[in-house]
């Protein structure tokens, strides 16, 4: 606690030895006004209903109340951690929570799955570098909605339980705004810039700690298994357990290597970003900072900076207002997943490399600058090459998996790639449809009403833009045309699957895993709009009701607003971008 004060009061950031985290105390705050909690959110930490009207509820997301008693030293105190990261392809040195404090862990009593609680917005760190350590109310409402969200769409995510109105403080970003603070939790928040910040110091003991706290506490702990590092077995144990049949043969190629437990680690966080990835693309979710310190190492999406849902598919699209080179637009996300991960391979390099029978006497040099032997260089790159290619593996099982539950299907053909999917993205994307509408409407076309090519035309037009909203409208002949004739690829591929007649079994399943609703940025953006400056309340509960139920056909809220958010992306609204100031 002392060393922190010590740092708030220097100017400069902190250079962190040795150490992955500092202890230091939210700031404390006057008249927080809760504005919102996710009721699943609560569930899931294994909290009551009801219990957020508490004092103790309230004080504790508003950072004013900690689980540490200062008289007999017990509890735990809050701590930030450090990391670093390569940002935009470039490394940029020490980062670590410049604004989010850690307050406890907790598991719940009945899935026992841990969770580390923290607060976003809480006040300076020494990590905070020049910065204010705040967040607004306006990337807080973002942050919010679309961690529930995605939770909500089965995509794996770091999650968000409360938001806080902070009414006395004032942050400076293009403007004077409201800030805010977020309680949000994971199961884990370490990322892949948090072994690139040791590896640039050189550190390879602690290396070798945090790979062994990741296997035995992040990936086994938690289910309670013996943490046996070496038994794959307890890594394989994870919430989102990775398809193994897959990779198992994608490593057993043509350059067979002898793993060792550390490789086993790498290749369970590549598997899991794997397939993170892979449910990103299949919503047309992107992130827009895809830096390694925004990249987790439990495979969740990380960090809801300019994140946006695509509106109509538009594989170039960056929702980030800087992002000029493209780096981070959606087609490029399996891409850059996979740059980040080869950074973690080069900071696991001393590890996987060391060979198979891996023991303290490996790393007998530890902490000694020295060229590694040229036989542990080739096995790491070989092992970082094998799972080039089992994350390859895994993202096309599991993204042509959920492309095949959205489009309905229940059998997988090896031509669903050329013919149904890439047709399909090709067809969105010239014609600028909106892909998570798309499948939506499709759940709903009975295979009768697109038999013939006529029926098909006319089917067609509710996929089309009202004329006038783009330059190809509902009227364009050969855009119905085009329409028409993928659905009749996909009606053969649904009879063939279901046979006649289970027009309405097929559309609950495939309403069961299209939303009808996603937060998309111009939602954010009215709701943002009416609390900030509207003063409403209740929108909050409503747009995190219907972004926790995204499949449902109807929410308990007025029909016109429901109508809005659900429908067509009004004229000019479409694939916004976001600036970084958050
Ligand atoms: P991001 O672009 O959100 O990944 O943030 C990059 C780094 O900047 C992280 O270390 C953040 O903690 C830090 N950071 C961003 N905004 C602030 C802020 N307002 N105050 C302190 N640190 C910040
Ligand atoms: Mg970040
Ligand atoms: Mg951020």
């Amino acid at each position: 606690a002392d060393s922190h004060k010590a740092s708030r009061q220097s100017l400069g950031p902190r250079m962190v030895q040795g150490s992955l985290y500092t202890y230091v105390r939210p700031e404390e705050v006057q008249l927080p006004e809760l504005l919102g909690i996710s009721q699943r959110a609560m569930n899931d930490l294994g909290l009551k209903v009801g219990e957020e009207a508490s004092e103790g509820f309230k004080a504790t997301v508003a950072g004013n109340k900690i689980y540490w008693d200062q008289d007999t030293g017990s509890g735990i105190y809050p701590w930030a951690q450090c990391y670093g990261g390569y940002q935009f392809g470039s490394w940029a040195g020490q980062l670590g929570d410049g604004r989010a404090i850690s307050l406890f862990e907790t598991a719940n009593p009945l899935t026992g799955i841990r969770y580390e609680v923290q607060l976003k917005g809480a006040g300076r760190t020494p990590y905070s570098r020049f910065a204010d350590g705040k967040a607004v109310l306006r990337s807080s409402i973002r942050e919010f909605v679309v961690s529930e969200a995605l939770n909500a769409l089965g995509i794996p995510t770091t999650r968000a339980l409360s938001l806080t109105l902070l009414p006395h403080a004032q942050v400076r970003r293009e403007r004077l705004e409201p800030a805010a603070i977020v309680c949000r939790f994971a199961q884990s928040w370490l990322r892949i810039g948090t072994f690139d910040i040791i590896r640039a110091r050189g550190d390879r003991t602690l290396i070798r700690k945090l790979a062994n706290y990741l296997a035995e506490h992040v990936f086994a702990g938690w289910s309670n298994l013996p943490a046996a590092l070496d038994q794959s077995e307890a890594l394989s144990k994870s919430a989102v357990d990775p398809p193994r049949s897959v990779p198992e043969k994608a490593i057993q190629g043509e350059q067979p290597v002898e793993e060792n437990r550390y490789s086993r680690l790498y290749r369970e966080v590549v598997r899991r970003n794997a397939l993170t990835v892979a449910t990103w693309q299949a919503y047309a979710f992107t992130n827009g900072v895809l830096n390694t310190d925004n990249t987790s190492l439990f495979g969740l999406s990380l960090d809801f900076g300019p994140f946006a849902f695509l509106d109509n598919f538009d594989p170039s699209y960056t929702p980030n207002h800087d992002d000029n080179s493209l780096r981070y637009c959606y087609k490029s996300q399996p891409s850059i997943i996979w740059w980040n991960l080869v950074r973690l391979g080069e900071s696991f390099a001393e590890l996987i490399g060391a060979g198979p029978q891996v023991d303290d006497e490996t790393f007998i040099n530890d902490g000694v600058t020295e060229a590694f032997a040229p036989e542990l260089i080739k096995r790491a790159e070989t092992i970082i090459t094998n799972a080039g290619e089992e994350y390859k593996a895994v993202f096309i099982h599991e993204y042509s998996k959920l492309m095949r539950n959205r489009l309905g299907l229940l059998s997988k053909q090896e031509s669903d790639f050329d013919e149904l999917f890439s047709e399909l993205l090709d067809t969105m994307e010239t014609l600028e449809l909106d892909f998570n509408h798309f499948f939506r409407r499709l759940s709903s076309i009975k295979a009768s009403d697109i038999a013939t090519k006529d029926q098909r035309k006319h089917a067609a037009g509710c996929f089309l833009h009202a004329e006038g909203v783009t330059g190809i409208g509902n009227t364009d002949q050969s855009a119905r045309e085009r329409v028409g004739q993928w659905l009749e690829k996909w009606r053969v591929r649904i009879v063939g699957d279901w046979g006649e007649g289970r027009d309405e079994e097929r559309e609950r399943a495939m309403k069961a895993v299209n939303p009808k609703f996603i937060p998309r940025s111009w939602v954010l953006d009215e709701v943002i709009q009416r609390v900030e400056h509207g003063g409403e309340r209740d929108v909050l509960s409503r747009i995190m009701n219907m972004s926790l139920n995204p499949f449902e056909e109807r929410w308990d809220m007025d029909a016109e607003e429901e109508e809005r958010w659900t429908g067509d992306v009004p004229r000019g609204n479409r694939q916004m971008m976001c600036s970084c100031s958050s």
